[in-house]
């Protein structure tokens, strides 16, 4: 059926959510977005913490950083973007190496002096090059870095962060990672990157701030509503708009463990652990993420992961091959679904950059209005 009201419903109000609903909105569409949580911007949220003001990142870091020219532009029209470059910093045996695998940690991890060329070849002496086509992690991993970097630096960390053997897991998701025979580093590869001044939450605010656009905090939709508007577009769990009928669809989640001190806890933003017997994954610290404020006092959190239960925030979609049978299933049902789009990181389960997201998203606003122009 087929409403006749102009109106659309946008469920979740994250990047998804506001980007979609300000392309629309603009395009003389009545927006009503309503979202679970008590704030806007889902996990790319922050805030002032209280007792330091530091501005924390409040499901984890986020830093942004794309190769799409539009994106940039986009998100540089809501937000004043801050020079910033991540660095990590990994804790292994008692030593601190410098992150991505670059020629800092190389020369350092096996005692040496090796220029470009030298590490280049030193790797593939090390590297299993009878491995034509890694599937796994673990197979990703021990081509490219050789088995002392990966049990260094891949193994333990992300049998924490997936609670799974690195041989049970994608190539794909090591495939984020950069190795670098020089010494940059920079965690990403993209030409752009930057955190904006004020927080996520105060980008996704402006992006939300048009006259054809009500925002409904704490907020559930129930699918049935949708029949009361021209269109939905769902960028929460794909598996909660069909009740779960065909099982759920596993994520991984974080615990943050949060602690205060006077001055700078650990001299960088993130550092990780990747033994596997230290329980969490990362410190992150959340005053380098913003390096042009000034605060006496320092927050930090201990990052732990775990399997998602019914009531916890999913983080990470697992898409291995149970869930991709049960995803299939979904995906079968979502395009029966007359009238409803499923967007973003949990509509579609992916496992999304923000820079992703916000292209998906005027992607699909733009298909949208191109198809209600020639219907
Ligand atoms: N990873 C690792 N050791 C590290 C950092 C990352 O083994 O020190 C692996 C881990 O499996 C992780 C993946 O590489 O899930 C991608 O890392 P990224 O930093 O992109 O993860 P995110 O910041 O999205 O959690």
């Amino acid at each position: 059926m087929t409403s006749t009201t102009n109106s659309i419903a946008i469920v979740g109000a994250g990047f998804s959510g506001a980007v979609i609903g300000r392309e629309l909105a603009e395009a003389g569409y009545k927006i009503e977005i309503f979202e679970a949580r008590e704030h806007i911007a889902g996990n790319c949220h922050t805030e002032r913490d209280t007792e330091t003001g530091v501005m924390v990142h409040k499901y984890g870091p986020h830093i942004f950083h794309t190769a799409d020219q539009e994106v940039w532009d986009y998100i540089n029209k809501y937000a004043e973007m801050m020079p910033y470059k991540n660095r990590v910093k990994a804790i292994y045996k008692g030593n601190v190496y410098s992150l991505p695998i670059n020629l800092h940690t190389i020369n350092q991890f096996f005692g040496k002096t090796l220029s470009p060329s030298e590490a280049k070849s030193w790797i593939e002496s090390q590297a299993d090059l009878s491995i034509e086509n890694p599937k796994t992690f673990e197979e990703q991993a021990l081509r490219f870095v050789g088995k002392d970097l990966y049990e260094a630096f891949f193994k333990g960390y992300t049998l924490k962060q997936w609670g799974l053997p690195p041989s049970e897991l994608p190539a794909s998701i090591l495939k984020r990672l950069p190795v670098r025979f020089n010494y940059d580093d920079n965690y990403f590869n993209h030409p752009y990157q930057g955190m904006p001044k004020n927080g996520y939450t105060e980008i996704v605010a402006k992006i939300l701030e048009h006259e054809n656009i009500t925002v409904h905090l704490n907020s559930l939709f129930n699918p049935d509503e949708r029949k009361n508007y021209k269109h939905t577009f769902w960028s929460g769990p794909l598996d909660a708009f069909f009740n779960y009928e065909h099982g759920r669809l596993g994520y991984r989640t974080l615990d943050f463990e949060r602690s205060t001190q006077d001055g700078d806890a650990q001299g960088n933003a993130v550092i990780n652990y990747t033994e596997e017997k230290v329980p969490y994954t990362r410190i992150t610290e959340h005053k380098h993420f913003a390096p042009w404020e000034e605060h006496k006092k320092t927050i930090i959190y201990h990052e732990f992961s775990r399997a998602c239960e019914e009531n916890d925030t999913p983080y990470y979609p697992i898409r291995l091959a149970q869930e991709v049978g049960i995803l299939k299933k979904y995906e079968e049902a979502a395009d029966r679904t007359e009238n409803v789009t499923f967007v973003g990181r949990l509509g579609t389960y992916q496992y999304l950059d923000m820079d992703v997201t916000i292209r998906q998203a005027l992607n699909t606003a733009r298909a949208f209005k191109e198809n209600e122009t020639n219907n």
